[in-house]
């Protein structure tokens, strides 16, 4: 399995530290509004890469954090006059089920920032007393960042080159850094904001330092593969290696990877530009999966736009899919038992080429655009030769062939059956039935089940409200 690491700018085998096992740790987003479609690029995609490594029989260990402390988490929770744990609070739970209706699996652990704090000043201490951080007068902890020498590895920078790269970092003066390359570890608290108690003074950490803490926590001091998009790779990323290699002594992740834009009209969608899709809006007129389609119509590290055309394509593409296997699934009820015929031998043996070249597609660096090609041409050879099968087993062979391979890309075959509204009404019910018995896990798999169906509940005070997603 071949994976091109930013590190080295090549495709590099798959070597990982205990053989069977991948420690993988995915960047995840700041919580402070729904999540939009270019957030949701990296999270089908590194899905993916993780169930086809699960495929091949590895171990994923896949934590992926929330960033739950930020200036604009604050800045919402002053307008909205509220806390900033309840902004966060509610935009994971928002972000939680969008990515349950996109099919992603749950992480191994999704750490919380604010739950972090105490391994971040135990890292920022360690930095300070190996020499690789100081304590300026009003408490900011800094990163020197010239005393490093790998600086600049990831993103193929020269030190010399950077000058005021991380100036938006600057929280206070810039005269109190001793370089101007130098990025905040921690900062002093400002009125209104949350802020822990440290050896430097009350105040928060930086955003670079908690995935350096949280990776070592969960995942140990060298990790397998690290992942994000690519505006992450500097800072976030270079500062990460800095932070991390300088404190544990190690080198810190093997593999770098990092999907390109999802665009709209050419331009990376972004909140700051105000050119985003949420996942909720589109999930309102797309069903989830062939959001999940498009995602993977194209290898991670090329740019994708986002269009109708696009979305209107990978719905046909889809659909093509669920038929052929709702068409199987037909065949399979209506055949009878026995021995397989040597034709019936012979044409399942051609099946399997379909998913070798599936596979060679995705041991190329995950060309989940050439995998998907596969899967159409399997989808082409059961249209043409299911029919000349007679028996249950083999038709059954060509069917799960083509499970495993869409279950890799986390695509569901199976034709959703619409829910009628009635028995949405009778499941609400027995939900509230399940409450006043103080039976929570029954109402919490009732919530899950409408959720995975497409109905999202809310509880208001006039009633249960759902509305389809
Ligand atoms: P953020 O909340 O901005 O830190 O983003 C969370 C994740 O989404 C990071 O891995 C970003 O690199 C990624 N991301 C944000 N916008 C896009 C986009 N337009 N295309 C692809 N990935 C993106
Ligand atoms: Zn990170």
């Amino acid at each position: 399995m071949k994976i091109y690491n930013t590190l080295t700018k090549q495709k590099e085998e798959l070597k990982t530290i205990e053989p069977g096992k991948v420690r993988m740790y995915v960047c995840g987003p700041t919580v402070y509004n729904l999540i939009h479609i270019g957030n949701a690029r990296p999270m089908i995609v590194f899905d993916t890469v993780r169930r086809y490594m699960e495929y091949k029989g590895l171990k994923v260990n896949y934590v992926s954090n929330f960033t739950d402390v930020d200036d604009k988490i604050i800045k919402k929770a002053i307008e909205e006059g509220v806390d900033a744990s309840e902004i966060s609070t509610r935009y994971i739970a928002e972000c939680k089920k969008d990515m349950d209706a996109m099919n992603i699996l749950p992480a191994t652990t999704n750490p919380l920032a604010t739950q972090e704090i105490g391994g971040m000043i135990e890292m920022i201490s360690t930095l300070i007393d190996k020499g690789f951080a100081y304590a300026a007068a009003d408490g900011t902890v800094y990163f020197r960042t010239r005393k490093f020498d790998g600086y600049g590895k990831l993103s193929h920078k020269n030190i010399d080159d950077l000058r005021g790269g991380n100036r938006e970092l600057k929280v206070t003066g810039e005269e109190q850094k001793e370089d101007p390359l130098d990025f905040v570890l921690w900062k002093p608290k400002k009125d209104g904001e949350p802020y822990w108690e440290s050896p430097w003074c009350d105040g928060r950490p930086g955003w670079h330092i908690e995935c350096s803490v949280m990776s070592k926590k969960y995942l140990g001091d060298e990790i397998d593969i690290h992942a994000g998009g690519e505006d992450l790779v500097f800072p976030h990323h270079e500062n990460e290696i800095a932070q991390s290699e300088a404190a544990n002594g190690k080198p810190f992740a093997r593999y770098w990877m990092h999907n390109a834009f999802l665009n709209i009209d050419g331009v990376k969608m972004s909140k700051s530009l105000g050119n985003f899709r949420t996942v909720r809006d589109v999930l309102a007129q797309y069903d989830p999966q062939v959001l999940r389609f498009f995602m993977l119509s194209a290898q991670y590290r090329s740019p994708l736009n986002f269009s109708a055309e696009l979305m209107d394509a990978a719905a046909n593409g889809y659909e093509r899919i669920v038929n052929c296997a709702e068409n199987l699934k037909n065949l399979i009820a209506a055949a009878g038992d026995g021995e397989m015929s040597s034709q019936e031998n012979e044409l399942l043996s051609q099946a399997k080429e379909y998913q070798t070249k599936f596979e060679a597609a995705m041991d190329d660096d995950f060309n989940t655009a050439d995998a998907i090609a596969a899967i159409f041409e399997l989808v082409k050879f059961i249209n043409s030769n299911a029919a000349a099968m007679t028996g249950k087993a083999s038709l059954q062979a060509l069917y799960d062939e083509l499970k495993v391979l869409t279950d890799i890309c986390g695509l569901i075959i199976e034709r959703k059956e619409e829910i009628l509204d009635a028995d949405i009404e009778a499941l609400i019910a027995e939900r509230q039935q399940a409450r006043a018995d103080k039976n929570f896990a029954r109402a919490d798999e009732i919530r899950d089940e409408l959720l995975s169906r497409g109905i999202e509940l809310k509880d208001t005070r006039e009633g249960v409200q759902w509305k389809r997603i």
